[in-house]
């Protein structure tokens, strides 16, 4: 039995999910407007010629992309258009009103966020501190150290060398939409987390991820939600308080009401570190049994935020308490800078463009080498809150 059949089974004896959204004390990062506009470079990959990779019937760069927001905005139940601009060549990406995608085919390791050789490809989001509305997304495609193309042959398919476009696109559109990873865990044994768009790794003539899957379809739903949404409501936390030394992660019980598939919960650090997303690893109308990960939280109380989508929330104020011999305070510092709004780099002016506090989080989809019974592979997942965006050729 292949894996997906496996995926296809098991579906039936889980409703819980895991989807990863990028957000920030409490508020997700997401579009303000439904519609959403791109534009891909004109000069396109190096490894297509008058629209045509080297093998199988020509399909451009555009349409593989076309085709991989279709997929996005195609969810039942979600409120997402997309428009592409007309190609020209692109000379700089960032926090310019203009979402960018590009082909980077040199100096690679030279990009203002510095992405690692073994990176696929990054999308950069800026979102706005204020509301965690993004403002700006841009894709890059390495094509320094990866072959890029349309995987429809054969031959292409057992390539150790061509990466599908569309197959990554795919996963990098929903870090342009605003989701993180479904897991980082190259051991995954839930495979409706494995085979989501959104698991972190992919390689060569890779082509399933193009299709959403239930993990991702929950995540897109909750984040752009085509109708009204019930808000949940939270009436208790057990246990409201964990010792972050006993173990690496924790599980708690949420009870109340309105609980759905695409149900999230976030722990909200309050620090420029963005929220920690809690896992749903069982859920009825009235309970949530969620598990998180302690590692790195820091000692503290954090507050719990249950959500349905982000405009349907309950938010309970310190509801969970995170207890430890060792302090732990480097969350400090940078909570008191956002909150007084001066000094550090991680401050607003609301009168200039420039200064909305832009928080760049970097996704890198690494390359994940397949061997027989043997994986291996490169995890990375940096933010960084400078704007220093820099021009590349
Ligand atoms: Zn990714």
């Amino acid at each position: 039995m292949n894996k997906e059949l496996v995926a296809l089974s098991l579906a039936f004896f889980s409703s819980s999910h895991a989807f990863n959204l990028i957000s920030f004390d409490g508020k997700p990062t997401k579009w303000g407007n439904s519609r959403i506009n791109y534009i891909v470079d004109s000069r396109g990959s190096p490894d297509f010629s008058n629209g045509c990779d080297s093998d199988g019937p020509c399909e451009t760069e555009r349409t593989a992309i076309q085709k991989a927001f279709a997929s996005w905005a195609n969810v039942p139940g979600v409120n997402l258009t997309f428009g592409e601009n007309r190609p020209q060549a692109i000379s700089s990406t960032g926090y310019d009103g203009q979402n960018s995608i590009t082909f980077v085919s040199e100096n690679w390791g030279g990009l203002s966020f510095r992405p690692p050789a073994g990176a696929l490809a990054v999308t950069i989001t800026t979102y706005r501190l204020s509301d965690s509305q993004i403002v700006d997304a841009d894709m890059h495609f390495n094509n320094q150290y990866f072959t890029w193309g349309v995987v429809n042959t054969a031959s292409e398919q057992k390539s150790s060398r061509v990466v599908d476009i569309q197959n990554v696109a795919a996963h990098e559109i929903g870090h342009f939409l605003g989701l993180g990873h479904s897991s980082e865990n190259y051991a995954e044994s839930d495979m409706s987390l494995y085979l989501a768009t959104m698991f972190f790794a992919s390689g060569p003539g890779e082509t399933f991820r193009r299709t959403l899957r239930a993990d991702d379809i929950a995540a897109i739903q909750h984040l752009y939600p085509s109708s009204y949404v019930v808000t949940p409501v939270v009436d208790s936390i057990y246990p409201d308080e964990i010792d972050a030394r006993t173990t690496g992660s924790a599980t708690i019980t949420i009870d109340g009401n309105y609980f759905l598939d695409k149900t999230t919960v976030l722990v909200a650090r309050k620090s420029s570190k963005g929220d920690v997303v809690a896992k749903i690893i069982n859920r009825t109308e009235h309970s949530l049994e969620v598990e998180l990960s302690t590692y790195g939280l820091g000692t503290g109380d954090y507050d719990i935020i249950v959500a349905n989508s982000p405009s349907a929330q309950d938010r309970i104020d310190k509801a969970l308490a995170v207890t430890s011999y060792y302090t732990d305070d480097e969350d400090t510092g940078e909570y008191g800078n956002l909150n007084s709004g001066n000094g550090g780099g991680c401050v607003a002016n609301p009168n200039s463009p420039q200064s909305l506090a832009q928080f760049i989080l970097m996704f890198g989809l690494p390359f994940i080498l397949f061997f027989p019974g043997r994986l291996q592979g490169v995890i990375l997942r940096v933010r960084t809150q400078r704007n220093n965006y820099k021009k590349y050729n």
